[in-house]
């Protein structure tokens, strides 16, 4: 057996999973073949099995380096859940107990042992450390050993000495989520890794919808975001403690059970809300960026930033914390100008000009992201470096249908009554001019005499108040730096005042449910959180999202069928397998639902046949082939439609034929190439503007990739002219 099939059965009996994840096969290959490693892969990614894998297949222990407490004993309790024995030491033990682990591990106990980085600065912790033979070093979170990095930790710089205390010395894999040049190279020197033995997968995390939402009442957004998607885990992130405060108390207000987490809290009652949301308790947590290092839960279906993040980075670590067990998940952005200066106001208090300039042009980059009218994974995947990414075709962006409405006229009112009060007020006071409201303070400064005055009485004052923060998020007025927010107009605003340019408004975005309601999945859940509570682990330790709705999708009858599900290994059959498939069996009795053989079934047949064909969108690929409809295939999958449709244009990117005709009308297909004559084909939206309703975003990426097949096969037809021709000159 070749050292990668080695790898993936234990993949598959121990944690349940057919195939590798991007990039996991190359990097347990080269620490498999002793050679020193930097892995880059998205939070997310999958990046612990890369050296929790090679832990099991090498002589000895690994030792991995990790940050943060709270992150080592949810790990630990992972690996013990599948069966695999680990244990950990950091300063949340006492000298006795960690003696004793040492001691077990010495003796061969563990297979992994994490370590917080401080422990290296201990010269008698390390003379222990060295009874143990030790033949990987795993260093996660490995940008904290870089100044450059945002969580710059000086013990990390310790790791490079304890390296050379083993003899002989052991393989060293560091691991993170960022990429950028500077921490990459830091990582290489201090970690002596060379730089060509660095893993760079994709940063692409198809199972994420971003989105933005501009100018809108965020409080009523979130509230009703999160009682459309009652039962699921979210992340709201807010930039200052203020703020998460007043989030949690108008949630809580509200009948909602949200968690709060910011650094002036106590430790103890950090911890607590922590916990209470790693156990499902509580379903939202509110949190400042300070919250997250810690929390590898792989069930969080949404992430909310309630204000703009300093930066792309800073960002997408965060939103990336959604959805890591690859179901689909939101990452949604508040965007209100008013929050740019809190941002700006952060980058001042840094003393280096230079440092400065930096952070600002990074904050330029965020902001453009808010404005961005392409796909918002693009902009992302450009930002961090993917040139030829690909419009991804579900984000808000991507899928935008909203109609536009001209309001050009109601515009020119609202910045026609703030020049005529002279630019000094903030939106409430505008708006009380505009709808004629009888504030004696009105009368004071004589503006009851402005032609403006009750010129938008017919509007009630909330109208009046988002129209002025949609103008204000779309840049016509901006607001003064300092802390009362008074409105200015800006050049664009001029021009249309001057009639030279329209405004034009979307409706507004309305939360949307991520997941629809499904009672299986109901009633697995709660079983899940009963087996955790018992044996004191998070849910998602039990069983992952994923692995639910697999299990509801498949409708295991048998052991052999639960095995198959995505996340079941031997141990958690053993574990939980009767009491999952009593479940399902006995719903599957109550609903009349038969459990027939595969093969005979009437729905498509969702259980892969062979293990080389596990993948999601390759089955759904399989499914199409054997004839089923899209919808089909949707409901014997329990998935959406859209997902589907994702899959096929997935399959078609790794270049499998699809029969693109199939889902293109006749009739439409003349519309839809003169639109794309006339839009071009990078956007979608555009394209779909200049189309009737009927005809589907899905016909219009179907008709773009049959497109692009013929004009692939057309250049490979000219390559092999061309080496026909060079041919025939050779000769
Ligand atoms: P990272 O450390 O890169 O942020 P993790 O190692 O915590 O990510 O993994 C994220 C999630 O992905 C975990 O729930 C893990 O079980 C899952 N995962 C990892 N590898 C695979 C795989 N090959 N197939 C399916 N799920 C995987
Ligand atoms: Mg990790
Ligand atoms: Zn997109």
């Amino acid at each position: 057996m070749t050292v990668l099939e080695e790898a993936r059965k234990v993949l598959q009996q121990y944690y349940g999973y057919q195939e590798f994840r991007k990039g996991q096969a190359a990097i347990i290959e080269q620490i498999m073949n002793r050679r020193d490693t930097l892995g880059i892969m998205p939070t997310g990614g999958g990046k612990s099995i890369c050296y929790q894998i090679p832990a099991m297949l090498l002589p000895g222990v690994t030792l991995v380096v990790s940050p943060l407490i709270s992150l080592m004993k949810d790990q630990v309790d992972t690996l013990d859940n599948i069966g695999i024995s680990a244990t950990y030491i950091n300063s949340s033990l006492h000298g006795a107990e960690i003696d004793k682990r040492l001691a077990d591990a010495s003796s061969g106990k563990y297979k992994l042992i994490y370590i917080a980085p401080e422990r290296l600065e201990s010269s008698s912790f390390i003379f222990l450390l060295k009874q143990i033979n030790v033949s990987l070093i795993a260093i996660d979170e490995a940008h904290c050993i870089s100044q450059w990095g945002h969580d710059f930790r000086p013990s990390y710089l310790l790791i490079q000495k304890l390296i050379h205390q083993f003899q002989p010395k052991p393989i060293t894999l560091a691991l993170t989520a960022t990429a950028t040049p500077q921490v990459k190279d830091d990582i290489c020197q201090l970690l002596d890794i060379p730089g060509q033995s660095c893993v760079v997968t994709g940063f692409a995390r198809d199972n994420l919808h971003f989105q933005v939402v501009k100018g809108q009442d965020k409080d009523a957004f979130i509230y009703d975001y999160i009682e459309k998607n009652r039962n699921q885990s979210g992340i709201i992130y807010a930039s200052t403690r203020k703020e998460v405060e007043r989030i949690y108390d108008f949630l809580n207000r509200k009948g909602i059970r949200a968690g709060k987490y910011h650094a002036g809290m106590s430790e103890k009652q950090r911890n607590d809300f922590q916990d209470r949301f790693l156990y499902d308790d509580i379903a939202v947590m509110v949190a400042t960026s300070a919250f997250g290092m810690g929390i590898d839960k792989s069930n969080v279906r949404y992430v909310i930033h309630f204000n703009i993040p300093k930066n792309m980075e800073a960002y997408y670590q965060e939103a990336g914390r959604a959805g890591r067990d690859g179901e689909e998940s939101d990452c949604i952005l508040l965007f209100s100008a008013q929050d740019i200066h809190i941002q700006k106001f952060l980058i001042d208090q840094s003393s280096n000009q230079e440092r400065k300039d930096q952070e600002y042009a990074k904050l330029r980059k965020m902001i453009d992201y808010c404005h961005t009218e392409g796909c918002f994974q693009q902009y992302i995947l450009k930002y961090f470096g993917e040139a030829d990414a690909a419009p991804c075709g579900m984000c808000g962006n991507c899928l935008d249908d909203r109609e536009k409405v001209d309001v050009t006229k109601e515009a020119q009112m609202v910045f026609s009554c703030i020049k005529r009060m002279n630019e000094r007020f903030g939106k409430t006071f505008i708006t009380k001019v505009l709808t004629g409201s009888s504030d004696k303070k009105i009368a004071q400064f004589g503006f009851h005499k402005l032609s403006t005055y009750g010129i938008m009485k017919d509007k009630t004052q909330k109208d009046v108040n988002e129209l002025i923060d949609f103008l204000t998020a779309e840049g016509y007025l901006r607001p003064a730096d300092g802390t009362y927010p008074v409105l200015f107009l800006t050049r664009k605003a001029v021009r249309v005042l001057r009639s030279e340019e329209q405004v034009f408004r979307k409706e507004k975005i309305k939360a949307k449910q991520i997941a629809e309601d499904n009672l299986l999945f109901e009633r697995l859940r709660a079983i899940r959180k009963e087996i955790a509570d018992r044996e004191k682990i998070p849910p998602y330790i039990v069983f992952s999202d994923q692995s639910l709705k697999e299990m509801c999708a498949l409708l295991p009858a048998t052991t052999e069928a639960f095995l198959r599900v995505k996340g079941v290994g031997r141990r958690k059959l053993e574990q939980y397998g009767k009491i999952f498939l009593q479940e399902i069996q006995d719903y599957m009795n109550e609903q009349g639902i038969e459990s027939v053989p595969a093969e005979t079934a009437a729905v498509p047949d969702p259980v892969p046949r062979s293990a080389g064909k596990e993948k999601s969108h390759h089955i759904s690929y399989q499914m199409l082939q054997e004839g089923h409809s899209i919808a089909e295939i949707a409901s014997g999958r329990g998935m959406t439609e859209r997902t589907i449709e994702t899959h096929l244009i997935k399959c078609a990117d790794e270049g499998m034929a699809v029969d693109w005709s199939r889902f293109i009308p006749e009739s439409c297909r003349q519309l839809i190439a003169d639109a794309v004559e006339q839009a071009g084909s990078e956007r979608l939206t555009p394209i779909k503007e200049l189309l009737p309703d009927e005809i589907s975003y899905f016909m219009i990426r179907a008709f773009l990739q049959e497109r692009k097949q013929q004009q692939d096969v057309d250049s490979a037809d000219k390559q092999t002219q061309a080496t026909y021709i060079m041919g025939g000159k050779a000769t």
